[in-house]
């Protein structure tokens, strides 16, 4: 099927101090106007039916706008790492400090990074994403071995839609910023993956085997929904 039939894109500003730009997204499928921001980019979308007339949609925007305005403001900021930076590294708040000698070192409340400080970045990366490997692969060895149930292989990613996945041959994906979290969010993420090599959909059958794995993970689930955008604005 061609795409273009079923949607179409145009793209509105709303006036004021900053002026917003709305992508405006007409399909078959919509039935309302429904607004919404990405977190991530903080782009704004109303999707409406193909019948709707352009002069409603400015005038639901217009009623939305201090919403909107309230929402984007609200929006994480990219934060570019450098010296002095605070981020979160096994739920722990840290400050990168500029450091000598080869490795990265978590020191109390300072995560000591080897300059020189165009380096700064790069190497707090290396070292996050190796520290994430090494967590996420004893968490899920541990809950497949719990289910006697043996993965593929473990790939890290940086999505933003999801902070794991599990492929139908038994591969699992993670994205590697889930160290950023406290240990026991990862571990429920794990759990989560690990469920999947045994249900793979989210019925209440899968919710079940998580419960057995991870028991009570709400408050793990909920620190993901409330904190988990936070840690993709670290841009390194
Ligand atoms: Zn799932």
């Amino acid at each position: 099927m061609n795409s273009a039939s079923i949607s179409s894109e145009q793209l509105v500003f709303l006036p004021g101090n900053p002026q917003i730009s709305v992508v405006l997204r007409r399909s078959r499928r919509s039935k309302r106007l429904s607004l919404r921001i990405s977190r991530i980019k903080g782009l704004v979308t109303l999707s409406l039916p193909i019948s709707c007339p352009l002069t409603q949609a400015k005038s639901f925007l217009i009623e939305k706008e201090p919403w909107i305005r309230k929402n984007l403001i609200a929006l994480p900021t990219n934060i570019q790492v450098c010296v002095g930076t605070q981020l979160l590294y096994r739920g722990n708040k840290f400050t990168i400090r500029m450091g000598q000698g080869k490795k990265v070192i978590p020191e109390v409340s300072n995560l000591i990074v080897p300059g020189p400080q165009s380096m700064i970045s790069s190497r707090t990366k290396v070292f996050l994403k190796l520290q994430a490997r090494q967590a996420l692969r004893a968490s899920t060895d541990f809950y497949a071995e719990a289910l006697g149930r043996p993965y593929g292989k473990l790939t890290l990613r940086d999505t933003i839609s999801r902070w794991g996945s599990c492929s139908s041959a038994g591969n699992i994906n993670y994205s590697w910023r889930l160290i950023m979290a406290p240990s026991d969010v990862l571990n429920y993420v794990c759990a989560h993956e690990a469920a999947h090599l045994v249900e793979m959909n989210h019925s209440p059958k899968f919710w079940s085997v998580v419960e057995q794995l991870f028991p009570n993970y709400d408050q793990q689930r909920n620190w993901l929904k409330v904190n988990g955008e936070n840690l993709h604005s670290y841009k390194f």
